[in-house]
């Protein structure tokens, strides 16, 4: 991948919770150092964290809370893994920015597209939190918004306990093949569930180019990050 390559990592907040509520910091340390490594090779880098660690709102929901206030709850969560990530990125001399779709000032800027596309060009990473401001999406969709709006090359989901796009559940069917290639549209004629629903079709439509790769073993996500063919990619 040459230098002026920009892409943008997915993160779910299960990363961050090393499988636990809250953030392990050694699992945060390990996946900055995948993500430092890139970025001071020269690929331009932004971030997207789920936050299914801390709150999932239509879990919360399901347990008898109103769904928009278990949402914003949700959206507080990611906030505080970008943070964690930030730190870890920043200890390892990497330039960093966090930007919410909530404004919350003292601890990051707000999102601000063309400012956070001037980061990335600066070698900073940018790490985009707090979902997309708004309850009933999911940080899947943001992920893709985000990678449009700024301009990114290509989106790549970071999966645990899969290495890839099968054409069945292969914990369910043994005979569940991998692909390492298919198109938008053949996706959708095998009906493949990818990543959730709006999320697929705004990079469909769009023709953003989307990477669904395991983040084992180690090293996983600096390799899908600098463009070398891991996990299944997903094109126009
Ligand atoms: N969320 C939201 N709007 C957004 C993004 C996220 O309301 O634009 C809330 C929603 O409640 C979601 C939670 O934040 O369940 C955590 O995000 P997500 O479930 O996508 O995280 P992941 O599964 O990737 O850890």
């Amino acid at each position: 991948m040459t230098g002026d390559q920009r892409v943008l990592l997915k993160l779910s907040g299960e990363v961050f919770g090393g499988g636990r509520v809250g953030v392990d910091p050694d699992v945060v340390q390990a996946v900055a150092r995948e993500i430092a490594e890139v970025a001071s090779a020269g690929v331009q880098v932004a971030v997207v964290t789920g936050g299914g660690n801390f709150f999932r709102g239509a879990e919360l929901q399901q347990r008898g809370m109103d769904r928009v206030r278990a949402d914003y709850m949700g959206m507080l969560g990611i906030v505080m893994n970008c943070l964690a990530l930030q730190d870890f990125l920043e200890k390892l001399g990497v330039d960093t920015r966090v930007q919410t779709a909530i404004t919350m000032g003292q601890v990051a800027e707000p999102y601000i597209p063309r400012r956070a596309i001037r980061h990335m060009e600066k070698g900073r990473v940018v790490i985009f939190g707090a979902g997309m401001g708004m309850p009933f999406f999911s940080t899947d969709t943001v992920a893709v918004q985000r990678a449009l709006e700024s301009r990114c090359d290509r989106v790549l989901f970071a999966k645990n306990g899969v290495d890839g796009v099968y054409s069945a559940d292969p914990k369910v069917d043994p005979t569940a093949t991998k692909y390492d290639e298919l198109t938008f549209d053949e996706a959708i004629s095998r009906g493949l569930r990818i990543v959730d629903q709006t999320a697929f079709t705004l990079c469909a439509e769009n023709k953003l180019p989307m990477v669904v790769f395991g983040m084992e073993p180690e090293g996983n996500i600096t390799r899908a990050m600098r463009g070398e063919r891991i996990g299944t990619l997903v094109r126009p």
